[in-house]
């Protein structure tokens, strides 16, 4: 019989630096029907500033709601092997002050 050893790794919830967050901004101005203007997705919050100064200049709206978005990954410790996430075998759902989320991994094979 074969005795399989798992170890847990506290993995961390990251924004993935290699997507860029998205930024968007949509002009909510108007009594009946909102204006609904959107600035398109930028990657930078400076340039949605700057699409909503422009469009206030050129029709007096004043009221936008702003939305973000970015990519989030989850990030073993540093240090530790990745091994491979097991689906299905979170031990432990983070609390609410809590960033770490401990999940099973295989380990990996030494290679030597
Ligand atoms: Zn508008």
């Amino acid at each position: 019989m074969t005795r399989s050893v798992m170890r847990f790794v506290p993995y961390t919830i990251a924004q993935d630096q290699t997507a860029w967050p998205e930024y968007v901004a949509r002009c909510v101005s108007g009594d009946e029907k909102e204006c609904g203007a959107e600035s398109g997705s930028k990657s930078d919050p400076a340039d949605v500033e700057k699409w909503m100064t422009n469009h206030t200049r050129g029709t007096g709206h004043l009221r936008y709601r702003r939305t973000f978005a970015d990519y989030a990954v989850f990030e073993p410790p540093e240090g530790a092997e990745g091994g491979r996430v097991i689906p299905g075998e979170v031990v432990e759902h983070a609390r609410a002050i809590e960033v770490s989320h401990p999940l099973a991994i295989e380990p990996r094979k030494a290679t030597a």
